[in-house]
C-alpha cells in the first residue's frame, strides 16, 4: 500500500527522552518548558522574530481572524483545503472567491480588486501546495484598499519569498504542523506575525484571554498545545534539513521518470523557493485523471483529488463560479510522496502513469 503521504516518525529513542523529562517535571500543558523551547527552537530554524505555536491550523487561522478583528467579506480562494473557507465561516464572515490563476493554482491577484466591497476587510490566500502566492501585488491591493492579509501557509514549511521565510508575510501568516504536513508535531499549528501587538494579542486568545489568574484581556479560546505534542515537534524538527532534501530529490526524481507524460505542474511564483511539499499533476481532461487514479489504485497506490471540490461548491456556502479552479479541481491529482518513498516505488507509479495514457 502506497499512500499519498505518510506521517515521518523520528527515532523513538529521542522522543523518549523528552517524555522522561515530562514526567519527571509533572508539567504536561499550559506554555510548558518544551512548548517554549519548540517556539524557540522554530523561531531560530525560520529566523523570525515572532510566532505561537496552537493546537492546530485551523486555530491558527480563527485565531488569525479574531485578532485582527475582521467583519463583512474576507476574499479568498476556492482552491485549498477546507479549514480555509470554513474558518472564515466559522468566524460570522463571509467568503468571497477569486477564481485562481492556472499556471500557480494561487489566488488570481489580478482579479481580486474586481471582488472588492465597501464590506471587504481582509485577504485570505493559501500558498498553495507550497508555491507562494503574487505576494507583491496582492500587498500593494491590500494597501490601496486598506485591507489585512492573511496567509494560510499550511503547506509551506521551508518555502522562502525573497530569501525569506514566506512566514514573514501578510499581516499574519499561518501554518499547520499536522501529522501529514512535511513538518509536523502530531497536531499543531503556528501563527506568525511582524507585528508584537498583535502578536500579544494572540497570546491572550491562545490561552481564554487571561491576563493572569483573575482578568481578562478580551474573549479567547484554548489554542494550547501540550509538551507531549512540543517533543514531537522538536525530534522532527532535528530532522528538517533531511526531510526537505528528500522531498527535492523526489520530485526531481518524478521529474525525470513523467517527463513523457502528458501532465503540467504548477508552475513555481517568481522569487519563490518552493519547498518540495507535494508533486500536484495536472491532467489533459478530468476522464484521464480518474482513469490514472483508477489504475493506481489497482496497485494499492493511493493518489489524492487534492483539491476537489473547489470550496466555492462546499453546500454551506453561496455557491461561485470559479472556472478555473473547477477545471483544476476536477483534473489534479497529489502524487504519492513521504520520507520512505522509494525510487522503485516511484518507477512503479510511473510506469502505471504511462501505460494509461499509451493505452
Ligand atoms: C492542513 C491544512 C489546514 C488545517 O490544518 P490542521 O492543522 O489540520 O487544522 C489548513 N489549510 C490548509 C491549506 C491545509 O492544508
Amino acid at each position: 500500500m502506497i499512500p499519498v503521504t505518510k506521517p515521518y516518525f523520528p527515532p523513538k529513542e529521542k522522543l523518549f527522552t523528552y517524555i522522561d523529562g515530562i514526567y519527571k517535571r509533572e508539567w504536561l500543558t499550559n506554555n510548558g518548558p518544551l512548548v517554549n523551547e519548540f517556539e524557540l527552537r522554530l523561531k531560530d530554524y525560520l529566523d523570525l522574530k515572532h510566532l505561537l505555536y496552537v493546537n492546530n491550523g485551523t486555530m491558527a487561522l480563527q485565531i488569525a481572524i479574531k485578532a485582527l478583528e475582521l467583519k463583512g467579506e474576507i476574499i479568498t480562494t476556492p482552491f485549498s483545503y477546507v479549514a480555509t473557507t470554513s474558518s472564515i465561516v466559522w468566524e460570522g464572515c463571509k467568503p468571497v472567491y477569486v477564481d485562481i490563476d492556472e499556471r500557480t493554482l494561487n489566488i488570481n491577484a489580478s482579479k481580486i480588486e474586481a471582488a472588492i466591497t465597501k464590506d471587504t476587510s481582509a485577504i485570505l490566500a493559501t500558498h498553495c501546495f507550497g508555491n507562494a502566492c503574487d505576494i507583491d501585488a496582492i500587498q500593494a491591493i491590500a494597501e490601496k484598499f486598506k485591507l489585512k492579509v492573511i496567509y494560510d501557509a499550511a503547506h509551506c514549511f521551508g518555502t522562502k519569498y525573497r530569501g525569506r521565510s514566506i512566514f514573514e508575510y501578510g499581516d499574519i501568516s499561518t501554518t499547520s504542523l499536522h501529522a501529514t504536513k512535511l513538518m509536523h508535531s502530531v497536531e499543531g499549528g503556528v501563527v506568525v506575525t511582524q507585528n508584537a501587538d498583535l502578536l500579544k494579542r494572540m497570546a491572550y486568545i491562545r490561552n481564554f484571554g487571561h491576563d493572569g489568574p483573575e482578568k481578562y484581556n478580551g474573549v479567547g479560546i484554548n489554542g494550547k498545545n501540550s509538551e507531549f505534542h512540543a517533543a514531537m515537534g522538536l525530534c522532527v524538527l532535528d530532522d528538517i534539513k533531511v526531510i526537505l532534501a528528500t522531498r527535492k530529490s523526489q520530485c526531481d526524481h518524478y521529474d525525470l521518470i513523467l517527463k513523457n507524460l502528458n501532465v503540467r505542474k504548477p508552475v513555481i511564483q517568481n522569487f519563490c523557493e518552493f519547498n518540495s511539499a507535494y508533486y500536484p499533476i495536472i491532467f489533459e481532461s478530468e476522464e484521464v485523471a480518474l482513469a490514472s487514479k483508477n489504475e493506481l489504485e489497482k496497485f494499492e497506490i493511493s493518489p489524492r483529488r487534492y483539491f476537489y471540490p473547489s470550496l466555492s461548491k462546499l453546500n454551506y456556502i453561496q455557491s461561485a463560479v470559479t472556472e478555473v479552479s473547477d477545471s483544476i479541481a476536477s483534473s489534479i491529482l497529489c502524487l504519492p510522496i513521504y520520507q520512505d518513498l522509494s525510487k522503485e516505488e516511484q518507477d512503479m507509479i510511473a510506469r502505471i502513469l504511462l501505460r494509461v495514457q499509451n493505452n
